[in-house]
């Protein structure tokens, strides 16, 4: 068989499928499993929008759509845009692609090349420095710090900036952390950037619909000086809880956009066209649904942090965006992916290490609370057990 000689020989991936792999193995095996492993919301599409996909696959929607989606799609995002952050989108900008990630596949394959720097959140979402390395660029991490709310710091942000920087990736609020950025501190960052015009940036806000307590969501799209570079990322996945719907969209910058489209051409040609007809609808039809999943949610991250502070040597702050906890474990002794693997093998709790999610995130394990209270309530039990039995442990 011939040796593959390629950038798929640089190719990371994310662990959270493994863990949902095991889950399922040892699930299969009899075992009960308590996932707070795999992130993506545990109710399912509202039926408004599962009806749209029905109606549009008996209208007979089979075919190819425009690659870079439907007119009427692209419209709705800019219309939503408009309406939620009140900013004015072209639908010209908008590109429709078959899930968030792969907008971010495409910004850091346009940008990313050897002899180039790219910023990115760590810990963060695994796939950022993986497709960094697939491009040959080199991955620069900006620690995100349980001391600063896992927020961006801007002066440690633009402090990271060389001559070699091309693409900044920002993601608030934040996977694997919860963490929100503050207004004041994009502020500084983007009156920063100022300084570094060659500096494209991808905002990933796929959580931009989940914060708590009023907290308003503060879009990359509202600052006009960098609107020419800025790439936004967003999608249905976690809003309208459609991860296995494979739909998401970028903003572009006009000339990035052709360049994205000639992708689309050359790889995936469009998007289903069904799910394309469930956006529409999930974007102009009633969003009590994305209301009362919110409020669960919300339960379940007071529930979820009081619970965890209860535990011997865990300290978890109260996250106030996604639906993620992101709990400093170094008080147990343990290493965090060595403490994920017992609490999935011995006590039948799933979850990510830290370190899953970049150098930084060692001495954290993250707990998606996209399950039932009762379930949580259950998992916490397990652990409390676990913990007080090993960590007394010489
Ligand atoms: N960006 C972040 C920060 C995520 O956490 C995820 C999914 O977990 C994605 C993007 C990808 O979303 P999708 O499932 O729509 O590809």
């Amino acid at each position: 068989m011939p040796a593959t000689v390629s950038a798929f020989d640089r190719i990371g991936e994310e662990n959270a499928f493994a863990v949902l792999a095991r889950a399922t193995d040892l699930a299969r095996q009899g075992r009960d499993i308590v996932n707070l492993g795999i992130g993506q919301p545990d109710f399912a599409t509202p039926p408004h929008i599962v009806e749209a996909a029905v109606k549009a696959l008996r209208d007979g929607h089979h075919g190819y759509t425009p690659a870079t989606g439907l007119l009427p799609l692209r419209e709705a995002v800019a219309a939503d845009l408009h309406r939620r952050q009140g900013v004015t989108v072209s639908p010209e900008h908008v590109m429709i692609v078959p899930g968030g990630k792969v907008t971010m596949f495409m910004a850091i394959l346009m940008f990313g090349a050897p002899g180039v720097d790219i910023l990115y959140p760590d810990p963060g979402f695994p796939i950022y420095r993986s497709m960094i390395e697939f491009t040959g660029a080199r991955p620069i991490p900006v620690p995100m710090r349980e001391a600063n709310g896992f927020a961006f710091s801007a002066e440690e942000t633009l402090g990271l900036i060389t001559p070699a920087t091309r693409l900044l990736i920002l993601n608030s609020p934040a996977n694997p952390t919860g963490g929100v950025t503050p207004k004041s501190e994009i502020d500084a960052l983007v009156a920063g950037l100022d300084r570094f015009p060659e500096v494209a940036v991808l905002s990933d806000e796929i959580y931009g619909q989940m914060t708590y307590d009023g907290l308003a969501h503060q879009t990359l799209l509202s600052y006009p000086a960098i609107r020419d570079r800025l790439i936004l990322l967003d999608g249905w996945s976690k809003t309208y809880a459609m991860t296995g719907w494979r739909l998401g969209y970028g903003v572009w910058p006009k000339p990035w956009f052709d360049k994205a489209r000639k992708l689309v051409v050359n790889s995936f040609s469009c998007t289903n066209a069904a799910s394309q007809w469930a956006g529409i609808a999930a974007l102009e039809g009633p969003q009590d649904a994305v209301r009362t999943m919110m409020a669960a949610f919300d339960e379940r991250r007071h529930a979820v942090t009081a619970g965890l502070n209860r535990l011997p040597g865990v300290r978890a702050v109260v996250p106030k965006g996604a639906f993620y906890a992101f709990p400093n474990i170094t008080g147990t002794g343990w290493a965090a992916k060595a403490l994920a693997s017992a609490l999935l093998e011995e006590a039948g709790v799933a979850c990510i290490g830290g370190p899953d999610f970049g150098l930084h995130g060692e001495g954290y394990l993250r707990f998606s609370y996209a399950n039932s209270l009762p379930n949580i309530e259950i998992a916490l039990e397990r652990m409390g057990r676990f913990l007080r039995d090993t960590v007394k442990r010489p």
